[in-house]
């Protein structure tokens, strides 16, 4: 049997968030007692996204589910019911997924992709590098990731396979199938802009064997010509990680960051978060676009 909606890496090499680096000393009193909660609840989203592939793999299908405009309208519905701000559509890329899912361990995945963010609190990031926003972004990483797989569980329920990928780690480069599913833009700090949450939200991913995917009519955004002029979260980095000038790599993608130096700060702060806050789209919004001094 010939199998055609699965779709796999062509050896995109991924960078492993370590949860086990994070110095969750840092989090104390109130912040202790909230991070208690928080942290068992990423662990057992990621175990939940977990078992949805394992039990997808072992009987794919072998053809393509097709899907009425209801449907995605339904997804559309259920993802605002479970406090996914952003949605959008876009077939899987194979030159973007992972030749290795440290966290979640998927190897496989449908032909398309329902493309999924969430905002994170605007006063907590204001505090970054402070664990404050280290901890906004371990809440929504178990918020996401538990939102993901209970729409990945509404989609199986209307007869669809859908594989649930959680937002900590993940199988693609989800900002780059973010940008394909016109949800935004990256930015020079390499994280994805949109214009609803400027560069403060997570994302994640279902991938599913239905079609034709939705034209859900989304603005195209303008931010590469004001992330030209304007270099804040390049000088405001704590550790100098962010490339002055980005690596294009043989494979198409782009480097905007030097991994191990940002990782590093990353696991110290749980978190960090500087180039989120420092970013006018985070600060003021998209309007900075109608006000373009610097
Ligand atoms: S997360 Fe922090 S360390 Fe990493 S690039 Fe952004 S500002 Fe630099
Ligand atoms: S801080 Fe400035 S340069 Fe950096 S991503 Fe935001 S707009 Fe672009």
């Amino acid at each position: 049997m010939v199998i055609t909606v699965l779709k796999r890496s062509k050896g995109l090499i991924s960078n492993v968030i370590d949860m086990t680096k994070f110095d969750i000393s840092l989090f104390t009193g109130p912040l202790a007692e909230e991070a208690k909660k928080i942290i068992p609840q990423v662990f057992k989203s990621i175990q939940k996204a977990k078992v949805i592939y394992k039990k997808e793999i072992k009987n794919p299908p072998n053809e393509i589910s097709p899907a009425p405009k209801e449907f995605w309208e339904e997804i559309i519905k259920k993802c605002e019911s479970l406090g996914i701000g952003l949605i959008g559509f876009a077939p899987v890329e194979e030159d973007l997924i992972f030749k290795k899912d440290y966290v979640g361990g998927i190897e496989l995945l449908y032909t398309n992709a329902i493309v999924l963010g969430m905002e994170m609190d605007f006063k907590a990031i204001n505090q970054a590098p402070e664990p404050q926003a280290g901890l906004e972004s371990l809440r929504i990483y178990a918020e996401l990731g538990t939102a993901t797989n209970s729409l990945t569980d509404f989609i199986q329920s209307k007869g669809y396979r859908a594989i649930a990928c959680h937002p900590l780690g993940g199988p693609i480069l989800y900002p780059a199938m973010a940008v394909k599913a016109k949800l935004g833009q990256i930015g020079r700090q390499g994280l994805l802009i949109t214009k609803k949450f400027g560069p403060r939200q997570r994302l994640s991913m279902i991938s599913i064997n239905a079609e034709p995917l939705p034209d859900t009519n989304i603005q195209e955004i303008d931010i590469s010509s004001y992330c030209e002029k304007c270099r804040r979260c390049l000088s405001s980095c704590p550790v100098k990680a962010i490339y002055d000038t980005p690596i294009i790599n043989k494979n198409g993608t782009t480097t905007r960051i030097d991994s191990d130096k940002c990782f590093n700060y990353f696991y110290k702060t749980v978190g960090c978060s500087v180039c989120i806050e420092t970013c006018p789209f985070h600060r003021i919004g998209y309007k900075v676009l109608y006000y373009r001094q610097i």
